[in-house]
């Protein structure tokens, strides 16, 4: 038996495993893959991608277990990272891990800061990879980890993305045959325009089908309370009207719709200052803005005292994000939880398999221990970088 390097000894004289202490992280690995759109295309914000460019990192530990995390931002657009920034930062990071022990997220978490200013999409593959380790190496599906599983599913969204009303119209059809209970409609456009869109789709979904209207920040406040006026009366969930807090707040006080707001909370005080302010309702928390899991679990457990409607997702991926979304989704409380997305659906290739099927637009998580995936890593060519452990 190998005595922990921490403890030295089993001081209450408790029968340790073999292998459960000193996990040694010998070898990290860093993967790429393209995920084109099925519907070809996705556009919002005014601007449209063919797909999304996937990182996926592969942890190893002496013990011979793996951990898997990914991040695949929307283009460059979206936020402030993108594939190329992601796969750079890799190279500062990874280093910094290697002969640590993966189950020590926090610590590594805090080397990882060290090391590099911000820059969260980078530390995100490799936050999700520690977390996948620390559930399998604790015998436990990562919702059970985190907490424990909240339910059996969780709801699911689809995003209409920006088109001609008639097309988005079709969209919204197609998601609803499909099960899709909730559509998240692409604003942020002409406001005349927009109201267009909302009264076509709304008219197809009816009562019961939960509708967003996500400008993702594009408008001005004043193209925002046009719209307002002009959709008076439609039942809709207003998300992200305008970039800045200042905006949105305008909007929110003469707003009679409830309000998520999305990019604006990406930190901690931003979700303090979201609350302090009463500036929404909800707020939806994309784990790749925190870094991970780690950050992104401890801004949802607060939003949720806060009394807020949580969504939980990221801006993109496969199998192994939509795994992660899954578990964290199902960890938090359910009359707290608004929905999430597959976005493994979205696209037209997969990079890991034993992911429970979609029915009725609810997702459910893996129930074995770790994320619960398992990469399709003969598909995904020769690996980007490689780091490895000198013993
Ligand atoms: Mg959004």
């Amino acid at each position: 038996m190998r005595l922990c390097h921490h403890l030295g000894y089993d001081p209450l004289g408790f029968k340790i495993a073999p292998g459960a202490c000193c996990m040694k992280i010998v070898r990290i690995a860093a993967y790429g893959l393209e995920l084109p759109f099925k519907e070809g295309s996705y556009r919002c914000r005014n601007r449209t991608e063919p797909g999304q460019t996937s990182t996926m990192v592969e942890i190893t530990t002496d013990e011979g277990l793996t951990g898997w995390g990914e991040v695949a931002p929307l283009g460059a657009f979206y936020s402030e990272a993108f594939a190329g920034g992601v796969r750079a930062g890799l190279h500062v990071l990874a280093p910094e891990l290697l002969g640590e022990d993966p189950r020590e997220i926090h610590k590594l978490v805090h080397a990882m800061d060290g090391a590099m200013f911000g820059q969260m999409d980078a530390k995100t593959p490799i936050d999700i990879a520690l977390w996948d380790l620390f559930s399998q190496a604790a015998g436990l599906p990562l919702a059970e980890a985190l907490g424990g599983r909240c339910g059996a599913e969780v709801m699911l969204y689809r995003s209409i993305s920006q088109d001609s009303p008639d097309v988005m119209e079709a969209t919204a059809r197609r998601h609803i045959d499909e099960g899709y209970q909730r559509l998240q409609v692409k604003v942020g456009d002409d406001p005349r325009t927009d109201a267009e869109r909302l009264e076509q789709v709304a008219a197809l979904a009816g009562p019961d089908v939960v509708l967003y209207c996500d400008a993702n920040g594009a408008w001005t406040s004043q193209d925002a309370l046009r719209f307002l006026d002009a959709t008076r009366g439609i039942d809709y969930i207003l998300e992200q009207p305008c970039a800045s807090h200042e905006e949105n707040l305008r909007v929110r006080r003469v707003s009679t719709k409830p309000m998520v707001l999305d990019e604006s909370c990406d930190s901690l005080e931003a979700l303090v200052r979201i609350h302090n302010d009463g500036a929404a309702d909800g707020v939806t928390i994309k784990i790749s803005r925190f870094g991970g899991i780690t950050r992104a679990r401890r801004v949802r457990d607060l939003a949720v005292d806060f009394g807020m409607m949580v969504t939980v997702e990221c801006v993109g991926g496969a199998e192994i994000i939509s795994a992660a979304i899954a578990h964290m989704s199902l960890s938090t409380p359910e009359e707290r939880r608004a929905h999430t997305v597959d976005f493994h659906n979205w696209v037209t290739v997969s990079n890991a398999g034993g992911f429970p099927p979609v029915a009725n637009g609810r997702m459910r998580a893996p129930e074995v221990p770790g994320l619960g995936v398992t990469p399709h890593r003969d598909r995904f060519g020769g690996p980007l970088m490689v780091f490895e452990h000198d013993a």
